[in-house]
């Protein structure tokens, strides 16, 4: 076992009333540990495959590497992307490079609600910083293995499958999104951002 399940960093009902404690337990101990069993099965079959030097099923099991990779990674992040102190607005770094890229916070935070509002069935907005480019940017991902734009580093994410808000906001898609604003962590993401920074070798961080 390569990959394990990581604990998550508030209690299960900590996201109230935003978002519901069963539907944090079901997402978190079976859709996201679904994906972990799932990386860690594809590693198996290509280790068997490597041994038994036989890739005739190379396709097959790279696909799910890429599923179930991405559906952990991206669970990971979607966690840390939250917290019951969450909400309000980015400072430092963040804000700044928010306004430069995005205008302004609130022209930002529109331009989010709406990418993620129109992910065609299952899939992820997610913030990301660009190395080369030094800007933030928004990519919507189709499910989580189609995607991405190589070097790029997610920074923030929501998770706008249906199981991330269905027992509580039903169809209502556009509300969970209204209200995920009020948990966003963005003391978080703004570390994360300035980890990116640090290690660039770019004068202007
Ligand atoms: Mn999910």
């Amino acid at each position: 076992m390569v990959y394990t399940l990581p604990k998550l960093p508030y209690p299960y009902n900590a996201l109230e009333p935003h978002m519901d404690e069963e539907t944090v337990r079901i997402h978190h101990d079976m859709h996201h540990n679904g994906y972990v069993s799932g990386l860690n099965n594809a590693m198996d079959k290509l280790r068997e495959a490597r041994g038994k030097q036989d890739f005739a099923l190379i396709k097959h099991w790279e696909r799910e590497l890429a599923f179930h990779g991405a559906g952990h990674f991206l669970h990971t992040l979607y966690w840390e992307s939250m917290s019951p102190e969450g909400g309000g607005q980015p400072s430092g770094k963040l804000a700044r490079q928010i306004d430069e890229d995005f205008g302004s916070f609130e022209t930002f935070r529109k331009e989010f609600s709406a990418a993620a509002a129109a992910v065609e069935g299952s899939g992820w907005a997610l913030l990301v910083y660009l190395p080369e480019e030094k800007r933030l940017g928004i990519l919507t991902v189709e499910k989580h293995q189609n995607q991405l734009l190589p070097g790029v580093v997610p920074i923030m994410a929501l998770d706008v499958w249906e199981h991330a808000y269905y027992l509580k906001y039903k169809n209502k898609r556009a509300d969970f999104i209204q209200n995920w604003w009020n948990l966003v962590n963005w003391k978080g993401i703004e570390y994360r951002l300035e980890d990116e920074c640090s290690g660039c070798r770019c004068s202007g961080c």
